[in-house]
């Protein structure tokens, strides 16, 4: 495969746009990065992350063969004697205390490979426990479960149609920075720029004045956490004014009438004394929405990692089918990736949390995990079922979790980790075994979670662009070799065996059963992605539809195939047992009472919130030296007059304090955050002993949470609380 530069396409996967690259292969190593001008979805666009691409893959510090902890020191070992340490380490702990003694978490990086898509459930089957923990609760759980009680489907997300809107109103996003997210948009910021050259607005309400909010329409500074009293004063004024048009959906919705007397007490001049919005920008925003030809309602990371996120996810919805901007050209709407189908019918079981609670807290599991937020409570309580053993497949909750101090003391307690990994981090230190996966590079790519989430249809595969290497193992191999030492068959048991297995149950799945010599692909996640394309919503159902979807075809299109615009889904895509969009779901309900309750709450005085930068993804690409280069990024953003009340200068250091813990960050002075608010970027403090980063240790930062308090959570999500953490500031 190897050759002297030749041009190789690829969906970038380091962020949820899916560009297109255009990479310059010489030999093994990748010289030349481009936006693929011809790719159907991202035209050309590329941003600092996505050019970098190929550092990931020959970064010196990346692990390259499985490491071994001796003696406090990680060091190299043959992929034989890993697994056979997994089995050494595994095996007695679930058959001396069971399934439960294992806990298992899941970094961000799993939705963009194609192993977290396909091999990821199937691993945690085996382990049997419901001790599952992920980023998503620190994240996007929130919307997960707004939409789960709104369409009886957590994964049945509307996303803006960007393309065809006429007004967008953001609330907590950042796209020119994130590049987008729950909204898969490559070149986010041209899809905005369009919006105004087409004659329409957006409106940006946010904390800080972000890079989105310098080029939006409008900016709103919003009190950290209040975006459901926002949201509600809308409504409100929706109802006061008689401004509700469901248009089409109409026979659809059910609840308007609850919520009618749910908005009564949240009128805007009640609400603006705690979200500072003036309550005639509220009503105006409300006016707006209504009148405009199409308009959608956005909200993203800064209504999610709140203490009220579900009900802000679930507002954001609400004013969307109130104006009748719910799956329709131009409002929010539903995707159709390829390798999903429509329903049969609307209808079925909805969705519910609470099936198991968390052995300590008592938190209700939610989409069949845990809030990653009791993480330290299971490991370290003794008792019948405690946490002895842990797993990790690409992530880092050292550094993305609440109260991290205490997360790394309990870790340090576990009787065996194992983690599967590319880096020497700060969580994986902790690790006895570390398996790291192939690079980028070096395997085969499809968006099973972020074109599900597009705002536009369409469907790429990228096949591998250099071989594996004489000690790489691909990350399907890894997970299914831990499959089988977890269900007891060995460390030297053939991956193939679960290959095969998921692959007839697939098939079986589709109704396909007996079709496998007609698949297609290299390698077994390629395989399952044929059958799941045939058999998918555009698929040749295995020859029947000519011209239908197959992974020969997407082969055949290096720059992906577009499917179309957005169409309308419901009834379709509704999965409630009614049938119809539940707009008062009682848990929601309930909900509103206690966001009543805490409009009297006194106000808490300085409050820190996140933020996030184009150059940075999380913890995880801080190794990139283009990407560090420059002044440090990861400052305590505070506004001039509460640094001057503070006796805080800018450059200077500042010692912060949280109920959580303290940390020392240098000041930057700002009116770019609002009064009362301070703002620190998550994913830093890169200073720990025991993690082979180099480049990201000459850049370490502070790791912000350190701060964020892991006994305060969104309690329908059990999302952790990020954003809006009362914290005391002095000069250090
Ligand atoms: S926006 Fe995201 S997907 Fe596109 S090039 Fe940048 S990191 Fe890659």
């Amino acid at each position: 495969m190897a050759g002297v530069n030749r041009t190789a396409y690829r969906t970038c996967p380091l962020c949820e746009a899916a560009c297109g690259l255009e990479l310059t292969v010489a030999d093994d190593v990748v010289t030349g990065v481009r936006g693929d001008r011809d790719h159907v979805f991202s035209h050309g666009f590329l941003c600092p992350k996505g050019a970098t691409f190929g550092r990931l893959s020959d970064d010196p510090d990346r692990l390259r063969r499985p490491m071994i902890r001796r003696g406090g020191r990680h060091e190299e070992v043959s992929w034989p004697e890993a697994f056979a340490a997994v089995e050494a380490g595994l095996r007695p702990i679930i058959e001396g205390y069971g399934q439960q003694a294992v806990a298992a978490y899941l970094g961000n990086p799993n939705v963009h490979t194609m192993a977290g898509g396909l091999y990821v459930t199937p691993l945690l089957k085996a382990l049997g426990t419901r001790n599952i923990f992920s980023a998503s609760t620190v994240d996007q759980m929130p919307k997960h479960v707004s939409c789960g009680y709104l369409y009886g489907n957590p994964l049945a997300i509307p996303v803006p149609d960007l393309d065809r809107t006429d007004y967008l109103l953001m609330l907590g996003a950042n796209p020119w920075e994130s590049n987008g997210s729950l909204a898969t948009a490559a070149d986010f910021p041209g899809r905005l720029r369009a919006i105004q050259a087409r004659g329409g607005r957006f409106v940006v309400v946010d904390p800080r004045r972000t890079r989105t909010a310098e080029h939006a329409d409008e900016h709103l500074f919003i009190r950290p956490g209040t975006d459901a009293y926002l949201l509600f004063g809308i409504v409100h004024t929706l109802f006061a004014e008689e401004l509700i048009d469901l248009g089409r959906l109409t026979p659809y919705i059910n609840g308007v009438e609850e919520l009618r007397g749910l908005a009564a007490a949240f009128g805007p001049e009640r609400v603006t004394a705690v979200c500072d919005v003036p309550a005639d920008r509220i009503r105006g925003l409300a006016r707006e929405l209504a009148a405009a030809p199409t308009a959608a309602v956005y909200g993203r990371i800064g209504t999610c990692t709140v203490e009220f996120g579900t009900l802000t996810s679930w507002l954001v919805d609400v004013v969307n089918v109130l104006t009748g901007n719910l799956d329709r050209p131009g409002g929010v709407m539903f995707p159709l990736a390829a390798h999903l189908r429509p329903n049969a019918q609307p209808g079925g079981r909805g969705f519910t949390t609470g099936r198991w609670h968390s052995r300590v807290r008592g938190l209700p599991e939610v989409k069949g995990e845990l809030p990653v937020a009791t993480l330290a409570d299971e490991i370290e309580t003794p008792g019948e079922g405690q946490v002895r053993a842990f797993l990790t497949v690409a992530g880092n909750p050292v550094l993305s979790t609440p109260n991290s101090d205490r997360l790394a003391r309990a870790l340090d307690g576990l009787d065996f980790m194992v983690s599967v990994d590319p880096y020497l981090n700060e969580t994986t230190r902790h690790a006895d075994v570390i398996l790291p996966p192939l690079d980028a590079l070096r395997k085969g790519h499809y968006d099973f979670s972020f074109l599900a989430l597009a705002v536009r249809n369409f469907a790429a595969y990228s096949p591998p662009v250099l071989p594996p290497g004489p000690d790489g193992m691909d990350e399907c191999d890894i997970l299914a070799r831990l499959i089988l030492i977890i269900s007891g068959q060995g460390a030297e048991a053939d991956p193939a065996l679960v290959h095969e297995r998921l692959l007839e149950q697939a098939l079986s799945r589709a109704g396909a059963a007996g079709l496998r010599d007609t698949v297609s692909g290299d390698g077994p996640a390629e395989r399952l992605l044929d059958v799941a394309l045939r058999t998918g919503a555009y698929g040749d159902r295995f020859g029947a539809v000519p011209d239908g979807l197959s992974l020969d075809r997407l082969l055949a299109a290096p720059h992906g195939i577009d499917l179309g615009p957005l169409q309308s889904r419901i009834p379709e895509v509704l999965r409630t047992p009614s049938g119809l969009v539940e707009l008062a779901a009682p848990p929601l309900i309930a909900e509103v009472t206690r966001l009543r309750d805490a409009l009297d709450r006194p106000r808490p005085g300085l409050v820190l919130i996140g933020r996030r930068h184009l150059r940075s993804n999380n913890s995880w690409m801080h190794n990139v030296p283009a990407l560090v280069k420059g002044r440090d990024r990861c400052t305590l953003q505070i506004h001039p007059a509460d640094a001057a009340g503070l006796a805080l200068t800018d450059g200077a250091p500042a010692a912060v304090t949280s109920r959580a813990g303290s940390l020392s960050a240098t000041v930057e002075v700002t009116d770019r955050v609002m009064p009362g608010v301070v703002s620190l970027p998550h994913g830093w403090g890169h200073d720990l002993p025991g993690v082979r980063l180099s480049v990201a240790a000459a850049h370490p930062g502070v790791n912000s949470n350190v701060l964020t308090d892991e006994l305060v959570i969104d309690p329908l999500s059990g999302n952790a609380v990020l954003n809006g953490i009362p914290v005391e500031i002095k000069p250090a």
